[in-house]
């Protein structure tokens, strides 16, 4: 491709709307342009990247026997009244009316109508196991889109859908998916770990999140270096502590504490530290009020609670009903006495004693008070994050954390969908039963996005070779000089004819814009021709993520080119 018929509108400045960096990137080497909140127009070069992406992940789903389809964007709302979703899904399912007033949404995920697709003609169990899946736009209407493509609205998903006739089949076609995920994120030449992670709206019971390693990720990944386990913060599980208990019991005291409401103000008042403390919160949820008890020095983790209780929402009580609950402001709720609402502790609370709860009473809180003689609850389990210093709950090993990026997530769905959608086949036996689903998604866009945040220095991208928009950059310092550009259109055309995807920067520009504009998009390997090296027959190459260039003869530079080509490619091979 010559770079003069390309439209390739590259920015010199840093965009003011870009938040992370491969945004800002994508935004400066013409690839992307936003057109709404969250909703982004791919230019050619992003586009090549996408496809690139999507074909690794075409290969590798194919290999593994999934069947590609095409599902429609805009879904009826009778078929997510049928799983309870229409209700359940929440805000970011983007719904609106047609022309005849019927309810329609733009579809987030596809389960309700790959289901549909299925149920009345895939019949029997000689015809499973069958994997489905495509690779299209999806919308989700996100709360606060940002991070460019990271938290699009509107992206590029791959979305699979198995059906088998029992678990043990469900359990071939995720380990099937496993294996293809982990080909394509190496394929793509990502760093990458699958860890144990929260199932959320989609449901089922198993499933894993594959992460990339990006400092700037939204994501925690809870890592135990000496046995393997590894999770995501939602799902990360660690060995309790012991509670402190040393001091013996001592007499249940109101203490008067004006104003403080905090932890950090309660615990300085009193001289304590933290974790001798135990906070209340009360939050909502569908089935009424409950009341957390944590360590002064821990955090909520929301999604063990909403498996702990078996619920399916869970929101911080208004403060109008924590002080008709406890009969004081939001500050001073304390489980001592504390009537009408499900009392449920973190497991270390266990074995605590002599501890400081809000007494119930504004600017009051109790000292010394201690589970079992002063209070106790209804329910006990693990409610709080993992946080450094834990301990890993199957070794013992101090648990690493690190930032990371979700780019796949497959869950094990069980017969959640074709149970409520009454999908069934025919056994053996004759018999009918539900199918037994998986489901698989790679978020494509945010794949292209993290190879971005994974590979780059000051001057810009470095793209992995399997999935660069080009695989060499040819840059003649010089278009007007003859002998320069014939040397380039030589090069150019004897390296097309190799199979080596070549961009050539026949602008009439400055050597040093080209030079900012070849780093800034970040092909790997880059052929310079100089007015210095082509009076002696030398043209200069370098790979995009080392400092120095070599010199090569002309002759040798397209054997060069595809040597390096090639041995980019074996670093990225399964
Ligand atoms: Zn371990």
């Amino acid at each position: 491709m010559r770079l003069t018929s390309y439209y390739m509108p590259t920015l010199r400045e840093k965009p003011a709307e870009a938040e992370i960096l491969s945004h800002q990137l994508m935004l400066r080497g013409g690839m992307i342009r936003k057109l709404a909140s969250g909703i982004y127009s791919f230019l050619p070069l992003g586009y090549r990247v996408v496809r690139k992406v999507e074909e690794i992940i075409r290969q590798e789903m194919n290999a593994k026997g999934a069947l590609e389809v095409f599902l429609p964007v805009v879904q009826p709302a009778e078929l997510w009244r049928e799983t309870g979703r229409w209700d359940r899904f929440g805000k970011e399912l983007l719904r609106f009316k047609d022309r005849g007033e019927r309810e329609f949404c733009l579809g987030p995920t596809h389960e309700e109508v790959i289901t549909d697709l299925v149920r009345n003609e895939l019949r029997s169990y000689r015809q499973l196991p069958v994997n489905l899946y495509q690779i299209h736009v999806k919308f989700r209407d996100e709360t606060r889109p940002r991070f460019g493509l990271m938290r699009a609205r509107e992206f590029v998903m791959k979305d699979a859908y198995s059906f088998d006739a029992d678990e043990r089949g469900l359990s071939r076609s995720y380990q099937d998916m496993y294996d293809a995920y982990s080909r394509i994120f190496t394929r793509c030449g990502l760093r990458f770990t699958a860890v144990e992670a929260d199932t959320g709206a989609i449901g089922g019971d198993v499933s894993h999140e594959f992460m990339v390693w990006a400092e700037t990720g939204e994501d925690v990944i809870v890592r135990c270096c000496r046995c393997g386990y590894a999770a995501n913060l939602e799902r990360a599980e660690f060995q309790p502590s012991k509670g402190k208990w040393d001091e013996g019991e001592k007499p249940l005291e109101k203490v008067y504490t004006p104003n403080m409401k905090t932890v950090e103000e309660v615990t300085g008042f009193l001289g304590v530290s933290p974790s001798c403390l135990i906070k209340t919160l009360l939050y909502q949820t569908e089935k009424g009020f409950v009341a957390l008890m944590v360590p002064g020095d821990r955090e909520v983790n929301e999604t063990k609670v909403l498996h702990l209780l078996g619920v399916e929402e869970l929101e911080l009580a208004a403060s109008v009903h924590v002080e008709e609950i406890t009969g004081a402001p939001v500050g001073f709720a304390g489980p001592v006495g504390l009537k009408g609402v499900k009392l449920v502790a973190d497991r270390t609370l266990d074995g605590m004693g002599n501890v400081v709860v809000g007494a119930n009473e504004e600017d009051y809180h109790f000292v010394n008070a201690t589970p079992g003689r002063d209070f106790s609850w209804d329910v006990a389990g693990d409610i709080v994050k993992a946080r450094p210093g834990d301990r890993c709950h199957r070794c013992g090993t101090a648990l690493e954390f690190s930032k990371g990026i979700e780019v796949g997530h497959i869950f094990k769905l069980g017969t959640k969908y074709s149970e409520a959608m009454g999908a069934r086949f025919l056994d053996e036996k004759g018999q009918e039963r539900p199918f037994v689903m998986g489901c698989y998604g790679i978020g494509v866009t945010r794949t292209a996005a993290s190879a971005i945040e994974q590979s780059h220095d000051d001057d810009g991208i470095i793209w992995p070779i399997s999935i660069a928009p080009f695989q060499c950059y040819l840059l003649p310092t010089n278009w007007e000089r003859a002998d320069i550009r014939n040397a380039a259109e030589g090069l150019y055309h004897r390296l097309l004819e190799r199979g080596v995807e070549v961009l050539l920067d026949d602008r009439d520009e400055r050597a040093g814009v080209k030079f900012k504009d070849a780093d800034l998009i970040g092909m790997p390997i880059r052929v310079t021709l100089g007015e210095r090296g082509i009076k002696k027959g030398l043209c200069e190459v370098k790979l995009r993520r080392e400092e120095r260039p070599r010199d090569v003869s002309i002759e040798q530079a397209i054997e060069e080119v595809v040597s390096m080509r090639d041995a980019l490619f074996k670093e990225v091979a399964v």
